[in-house]
């Protein structure tokens, strides 16, 4: 039995029913992780001892019948740039390398009231900033499906360790489309819960009006159940909302839109035919679909742009080698933050706190910042009136397949462009979610990205799961377990 292709649920029923004991499940994939490591460098860290101890108090748990949650003795892989106390949280950046969590971020808290196991912290683009991981201060992920290839990024490392089996699931973080794009990438489900549903608590922020915690997995199913392990209000975190759920149909009375902007210039052929596949099966299963205009979506990639750098140039100014990790010494104080500042951020993160600090000063403010603010209410208009119409939004997640690592790294502009499909999601804080649903002509996977109005989460992921079993994915790469 492959058991680490299993889905969490049929795992948790062979623990239950001690056919399968969670500290096996755990060496298992403690060796896939081992083994893969060297080729696709998916963690940062990983935590074998601790977590092997916590394995078989798991086991103790099922044996005598009082597991806690369904994700009790589940290996799940973490981004790191979420805190797990007294373990690093580098967030990729030479800035945190030698910094120590000393508290435990609200997922953790929760993930660990459920009895989860953590497998290890994954590679990110520095600071969440990047959509392939190669902005990693320590090395690049690679795509498992062809380490030719980049597995997406930010949360590349977490999309690694899944489509690797070197963990169970994966939690990432999703500012314009983190969590969807790799999982696209990989083969992979990725989940963008609505904004404020997940607390932000212990996520080091890089844009806190678009950040948000959020499950990759192989299977619907389990973004479903991480998602309910996860989220609800936070006192902690001032944007946390209270998960009051709307239900909206899933079944054939759902109405699906497709949107005209996404399937037009700049989406590659393949990622059109996978929307095309997704809409004539929902058509042939009875669902009505139409073709939905929201005409800003062609300014998300501008307008982001201006507000995710204003953000991380505030958000980052914390980093000044007084309070926490790296600090370069210098004569004065301003010369001691100058320097840690030079040594310690990348290229893309300066480059992004640059961007935001121009945009933020005062003579440009009305002009960069406050107009994209404007057109980010726009924006969410546009979503609302749409929604008014249907309940499901249908779009490629990505407007290509993944691509060769080096090949945009000296484009920025280009490298921004991946991001066309998932950014306005954010935008509008949304629930959106990547499916997993074909292979392309050079053996990669690609995925199909389906929205809904704000709060709809579950009704989502139901909807989702529909998709799921009519295209039967069921792909893994080859060669890791
Ligand atoms: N790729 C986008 C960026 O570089 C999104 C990153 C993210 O979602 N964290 O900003």
């Amino acid at each position: 039995m492959d058991i680490e292709n299993l889905p969490i649920r049929k795992i948790n029923s062979l623990f239950s029913n001690k056919e399968l004991k969670p500290s096996e499940l755990y060496s298992k994939i403690f060796d896939n992780a081992a083994n893969s490591e060297a080729s696709l460098h998916a963690h940062l860290t990983l935590f074998e001892e601790e977590n092997l101890k916590k394995a078989k108090e798991s086991d103790g748990r099922y044996d005598n019948g009082t597991s806690k949650s369904l994700l009790d003795g589940i290996p799940i892989a973490i981004k790191d740039n979420i805190n797990i106390k007294n373990y690093a949280t580098t967030c990729s950046s030479k800035m945190l390398s030698n910094y120590t969590s000393p508290y435990d971020a609200t997922v953790i808290k929760k993930l660990k009231e459920s009895e989860a196991l953590f497998t290890g912290k994954t590679n990110l683009d520095e600071f969440a900033m990047g959509s392939s991981t190669e902005n990693s201060a320590f090395g690049l992920t690679k795509n498992p499906w062809d380490t030719d290839f980049v597995p997406g990024g930010s949360s590349g490392g977490s999309a690694a360790s899944v489509g690797a089996r070197s963990s169970v699931a994966a939690l990432g973080s999703d500012t314009g489309g983190s969590i969807r794009q790799p999982a696209s990438f990989c083969g992979l489900v990725g989940f963008k819960p609505t904004y404020g549903t997940v607390s932000r608590y212990g996520l080091i922020a890089f844009a806190s009006s678009l950040d948000q915690i959020g499950p990759i997995t192989k299977t619907v199913d389990d973004s479903r159940i991480i998602y309910s392990a996860i989220s609800g209000e936070d006192p902690r975190d001032a944007t946390s909302i209270v998960n009051n759920q709307v239900d909206i149909p899933s079944d054939k009375t759902a109405k699906i839109g497709v949107i005209k902007e996404l399937m037009e210039d700049g989406i590659s052929d393949e990622a059109r035919n996978e929307v095309n596949k997704v809409i004539e099966i929902l058509k042939s299963s009875g669902y009505q679909v139409k073709e939905i205009s929201i005409p800003i979506i062609k300014l998300a990639i501008s307008i982001y742009y201006l507000i995710a750098p204003a953000e991380c140039s505030a958000n980052l100014a914390r980093f000044d080698g007084v309070r926490y990790g790296l600090r370069v010494d210098g004569k004065t104080s301003y010369e001691m933050m100058e320097n840690t500042r030079a040594e310690g951020f990348g290229k893309e993160v300066k480059r992004r706190i640059l961007l935001g600090t121009y945009a933020l000063s005062a003579g440009y403010y009305d002009e960069y910042y406050g107009k994209a603010l404007q057109a980010r209410k726009e924006m969410i208009d546009e979503f609302t009136k749409a929604f008014d119409e249907v309940d499901y939004l249908i779009s490629p997640t990505t407007p290509t397949q993944a691509f060769k690592a080096g090949e945009k790294t000296s484009n920025p502009l280009e490298m921004y462009m991946s991001d066309l499909c998932t950014i306005p999601a954010n935008l509008a804080g949304l629930p959106a979610i990547s499916i997993p649903t074909g292979i392309t002509n050079e053996n990669l996977p690609l995925g199909v990205q389906v929205m809904s109005r704000a709060l709809s989460d579950h009704s989502l992921l139901n909807f989702s799961e529909i998709i799921e079993k009519e295209i039967q994915f069921n792909q893994q790469p080859k060669g890791w377990v």
